[in-house]
């Protein structure tokens, strides 16, 4: 079998999978799953997930099914809130 390797960090990904809440979006609308199947990146802890997880959360949100519940999520513009940074000399 291959090795993979975390495209961000390099390090070697391991088969094993965790459960990992994600959020996404389409077509202007949200969605955040919870207990998808990742490898997760132990170094820099970049999601992976298979291309069947892709296509069925792709699907889900097309037609969502189950949910549990919806909540509030805060919209925040960045650029005018941030605080101004220390100048390094
Ligand atoms: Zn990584």
């Amino acid at each position: 079998m291959n090795q993979d390797f975390c495209e961000y960090c390099h390090t070697p990904l391991g088969q094993l999978k965790k459960k990992v809440t994600v959020y996404r979006h389409r077509h202007g609308r949200h969605f955040i799953f919870q207990q998808v199947p990742a490898r997760v990146c132990l170094g820099c802890g970049a999601k992976y997930f298979s291309a069947e997880v892709v296509q069925e959360m792709d699907q889900r949100m097309t037609m969502p099914t189950v949910t549990t519940e919806t909540i509030a999520v805060p919209v925040i513009p960045f650029e005018y809130t941030r605080r101004r940074e220390p100048v390094m000399a």
